[in-house]
């Protein structure tokens, strides 16, 4: 089964993300097979949408969260007050989460809590576009992937999602060659592995759309998309979703 992940950044308030959450359980309704859709409204609009998928299998993620368990940290959201609104995944070290000062070191500890407490942690790695041009990214990602996954003990509750997102791919409309894609999650793949986790999920993001969605999602190294600008739109996010569907995995 693929899996679709919506990131719906800062673009969706709560009474939008309601009423989109509400139009993905409608579309879903006429599929014959249904992928694994995975929402990420903004936190304030998560309360409500948790109510909305509550009864479905589609599941809610968060944008981000802290790796401390709770105290004086003003403007952090823990693990726990996850939980507390039906949170079971949540993304770590977003590029634009990065770009604001979020390093390597940072994800791994908010991987750790995220494991520790039983949320399923959607991790993204990357390379920005020198580092592309230069031929350098499969060197790069590796060492992220290192950083932020050596030492993690996962257990057999979690899966880890890993998604691969080139900096210069997010928001840009260009995306990397499908051989290239290919190449990198299977390296990611095998170094998890190597790491002994091996209940992972490799997800490709980076300007997906309806239009380019079935080459990534046929490829057997493709186990999902993660999608940004083209999530918070419901025609474009059931198209998506569709093509998710009609593939065999
Ligand atoms: C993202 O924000 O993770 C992303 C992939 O965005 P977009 O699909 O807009 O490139």
């Amino acid at each position: 089964m693929k899996t679709i992940i919506a990131n719906w950044k800062m673009y969706l308030g709560v009474r939008e993300s309601v009423a989109l959450s509400r139009g993905v359980l409608r579309g879903l309704r006429g599929m014959k097979t249904i992928p694994e859709v995975i929402l990420a409204p903004s936190y304030p609009a998560l309360g409500e949408v948790s109510k909305i998928l509550s009864r479905s299998r589609v599941r809610l993620s968060a944008q981000n969260m802290s790796h401390q368990d709770h105290g004086a940290y003003t403007g952090d959201v823990s693990s726990r007050m996850l939980k507390e609104l039906g949170v079971n995944a949540v993304i770590l070290g977003h590029s634009e989460r990065r770009a604001k000062g979020m390093v390597d070191s940072d994800v791994h500890l908010k991987l750790v809590r995220a494991v520790a407490e039983g949320i399923d942690p959607i991790v993204c790695v990357g390379e920005p576009s020198a580092t592309h041009e230069a031929g350098e990214t499969e060197g790069y990602v590796h060492e992220q992937i290192n950083t932020i996954f050596e030492g993690v003990e996962t257990n057999k509750r979690s899966t880890i999602y890993v998604a691969y997102e080139p900096l210069w791919a997010i928001g840009s409309g260009k995306t990397p060659s499908i051989h290239d894609v290919e190449t990198v999650h299977a390296m990611i793949r095998e170094q998890l592995s190597e790491l002994g986790i091996d209940k992972v999920s490799v997800l490709y993001g980076g300007s997906v759309d309806p239009e380019n969605a079935y080459e990534f999602l046929n490829n057997s190294e493709v186990d999902g998309v993660l999608i940004g600008g083209a999530g918070v739109r419901i025609q474009k996010l059931l198209d998506i979703i569709t093509v998710a569907s009609e593939i065999k995995a």
